[in-house]
């Protein structure tokens, strides 16, 4: 397809504000407004149109069912279509779709993951209507985002703590600006997420049992060129990777997603896609939908697209970049520096919220990136370790630096920082961004958090960034309201806040040991390594009083989650355990078996020829090769024992701690011996494709 008909097909299949607008009555579409840009409750009738309409333009573009689109706590989303097909007195059909089944859904959700929340024999929870995402049209079904809850009003989905902790935030912002002399409809937040994946041959990933069960590779030895020579980022894109993208583009276009910038990541093999930044909520849809459609195109192209954070050892894994900030509804994003005084001082206050959060909530950024997947990236050298810091740049840090120690700020000028006073000294943006190894990095006008993982749902970190921004927000807009001269308390509680967490500003490598040792043992700040270490604190008190607080999570859910996400990781670890038991007993051994023999029958058979060959090659080999049968066997036999093992446990809290300490460590050593073996042997003996192939085949 053409560049020039891209402002055509897109959003094309979206149900959006410009469809809206031309289809709905004048009075259904403000009143629709209303409910999407104030929160205002949905009139029935209003309803009762919307759903009239959406089902007309829906069947028009080719819908015959239509689906509640939720995100459960698997981290995929979820959909069960219904036919809009209603038989009609005449004995023929026609295509309804009431308001009641577009406000509310009651999909049977047993099978989702409620940790506790909902008992079985009350099984249901019901769907609610998003207004404030649009609804899509997908694979002939009209999509209507949702929130996903129990009848007890237990949220079981990803969105709903999204969409609260958006409120919380919105709520506390206002405050703030009030207090600026602004009145605003609302404070949102936007995210920008980066997504990065890999793309292999599709023939070559069905060959592999690890990548179709695990999604990635267990075993597989280093081949013989890796990411060594840097030339794969940013190089030219390969003709079928191209066509890839191109179609990948035209399909997120027509559903209203803004993909913008295309290119190749470090690893051979990875690439990068981000979108243009939209409201929180909605990015988190869209890139759901971004991963899901990546996958399916993939298909199409002969292609298989790898979403895992770590598909291969030694080579980078895939991340996410959360790019991260609030603006106000008339599109003042409130952590860009301003041009005034006034500004400026606005500005270093939701700076300084930020700053707070992290600093108090490092553990809950940290967990909510924390999957068993992203346990191979943090800290390895390829991603921000599980330490979390804020990097400012050196301009930024400088002067906030001055105002902490009311000393004249060296910028252009030599000027003591009167906040409200002075105008901040213009810092450049571009020598912002510089630090790739900073886990949450300030871009000029924006905070990129990048420890999540490629396949993490966006919506738990923003959840938690969201909530403890909020927090702070709350904080300051309770001491400023009652202030008696607000410039100067405004003055204090910036200084103030500079001095109590500057250990979370760090500007230097993340990469470097030094770090963690001057982090944990000076700073202080928490290093949490794996899901089985970061997610129990999510029950900490202060984490659980702050959530709830800000109404965004109950007591209940909590613990859910909680629960949740530590099963997940068992979950995970337990496959990928019983995929490699499997590979090894069925294919790896056999495979040296039947080649140690032919090796064993070659030598006599040379023997019985002449005495005069050696056989050094084919005994020296034959002789390790049986030697790493011994080892794979006893390696094969603890990690069986272990995954047995996991049975015996009683708690969720106990069973991650023994996939953390016992199960991982014995699936890395089958692994190492089972990888020397694929060294020695010749490659159509091998039973699976290599890492060589698997990363270099697609051109
Ligand atoms: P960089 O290349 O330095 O990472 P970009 O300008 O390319 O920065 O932006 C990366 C991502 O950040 C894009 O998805 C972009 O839309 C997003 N982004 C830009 N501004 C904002 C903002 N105010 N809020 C959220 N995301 C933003
Ligand atoms: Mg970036």
């Amino acid at each position: 397809m053409s560049m020039s008909n891209v402002p055509e097909i897109y959003g094309s299949l979206v149900f959006d504000d410009r469809v809206m607008r031309a289809r709905l009555s004048s009075d259904v579409y403000q009143s629709l407004r209303k409910t999407i840009d104030e929160n205002a409750d949905l009139q029935e009738n209003i309803a009762q149109a919307v759903a009239s309409e959406m089902r007309d333009w829906a069947v028009e573009h080719g819908a015959t069912h239509f689906t509640h689109w939720f995100q459960p706590l698997t981290g995929v989303t979820a959909e069960k279509h219904d036919g809009f097909i209603t038989p009609s007195p005449d004995g023929g059909v026609i295509m309804e779709f009431s308001g009641k089944e577009l406000i509310k859904g009651e999909p049977d959700a047993s099978s989702f993951p409620s940790g506790g929340l909902r008992a079985t024999f009350e099984a249901r929870g019901y769907t609610a209507w998003d207004p404030t995402s649009y609804a899509f049209i997908k694979d002939h079904t009209l999509c209507i985002p949702t929130a996903f809850c129990s009848y007890a009003g237990d949220a079981l989905d990803k969105k709903t703590p999204l969409l609260r902790s958006m409120q919380a935030l919105n709520r506390q912002a206002k405050r703030i600006l009030k207090l600026f002399g602004k009145e605003v409809r609302n404070v949102r937040t936007s995210v920008g997420p980066e997504q990065e994946y890999f793309l292999i041959d599709r023939e070559m990933f069905e060959k592999r049992p690890d990548l179709v069960y695990t999604g990635r590779t267990l075993f597989g030895a280093m081949p013989p060129k890796g990411q060594e020579l840097d030339d794969h980022y940013f190089g030219a894109i390969k003709p079928r990777v191209i066509e890839f993208m191109e179609d990948l583009n035209n399909e997120l276009w027509k559903l209203g997603i803004l993909a913008k910038t295309e290119h190749n990541e470090v690893a051979p093999a990875q690439h990068e896609l981000a979108p243009i930044f939209s409201s929180t909520n909605v990015a988190t849809d869209n890139n759901q939908l971004t991963m899901e459609i990546m996958r399916k195109v993939a298909g199409k192209h002969g292609l298989a697209c790898l979403l895992h954070e770590k598909p291969f050892a030694g080579v980078n894994g895939s991340g996410k970049h959360n790019n991260w900030s609030m603006a106000t509804d008339d599109g003042v994003n409130l952590l860009s520096p301003g041009d005034t005084p006034h500004e400026n001082a606005q500005f270093l206050l939701f700076l300084c919220a930020v700053i707070q959060a992290v600093d108090d909530y490092q553990d809950l950024l940290r967990l909510s990136v924390a999957t068993a997947g992203n346990d191979h990236r943090l800290g390895a050298n390829e991603a921000p370790p599980a330490i979390i810091s804020v990097f400012l740049g050196d301009e930024l840090t400088a002067i906030l630096e001055a105002i902490k120690n009311d000393v004249p700020y060296e910028g252009t000028e030599k000027v003591t920082m009167k906040l409200g006073v002075h105008t901040l000294p213009r810092f450049f943006r571009d020598t912002t961004d510089r630090n790739r190894t900073s886990p949450f990095a300030f871009t000029g006008n924006k905070f990129e958090f990048r420890s999540l993982g490629s396949s993490n749902s966006i919506a738990c970190c923003n959840i938690m960034l969201n909530a403890a921004v909020a927090e702070s927000l709350k904080q300051y807009a309770d001491r400023l309201e009652g202030a008696e001269d607000f410039e100067k308390e405004l003055h204090d509680l910036i200084r103030e806040t500079i001095q109590k967490h500057e250990r979370i500003l760090f500007n230097g490598n993340g990469y470097g040991e030094e770090w963690v040792e001057e982090a944990t043992k000076v700073r202080g700040l928490s290093n949490l390594k794996t899901t089985a270490d970061a997610m129990p604190h999510l029950l900490d008190k202060k984490n659980m009083d702050m959530l709830m607080a800000h109404k965004v999570f109950t007591e209940t859910e909590l613990h859910s989650r909680c629960e949740i996400m530590l099963e997940n990781y068992c979950k995970t670890v337990n496959i990928e355990g019983h995929t490699m038991v499997d590979m090894v007993r069925k294919n790896y051994l056999p495979a040296i078996e039947e080649y140690l023999y032919s090796l064993a029958r070659t030598i006599s058979l040379m023997k019985s020829v002449s005495d005069q060959v050696k056989c050094n090659y084919e005994i020296s080999t034959m002789e390790r090769l049986s030697e790493l049968t011994d080892y794979i066997l006893e390696r094969v036999k603890d990690l069986e024992k272990a995954l047995e093992d996991l049975k015996g446990y009683t708690s969720i809290l106990e069973t991650s701690e023994a996939v953390r300490d016992d199960v991982i460590p014995k699936m890395e050593h089958l692994r190492k011996h089972v990888d020397e073996a694929e060294m020695l042997m010749p490659e159509n003996s091998w039973p699976f494709p290599s890492y060589g192939k698997l990363l270099f085949s697609v051109n």
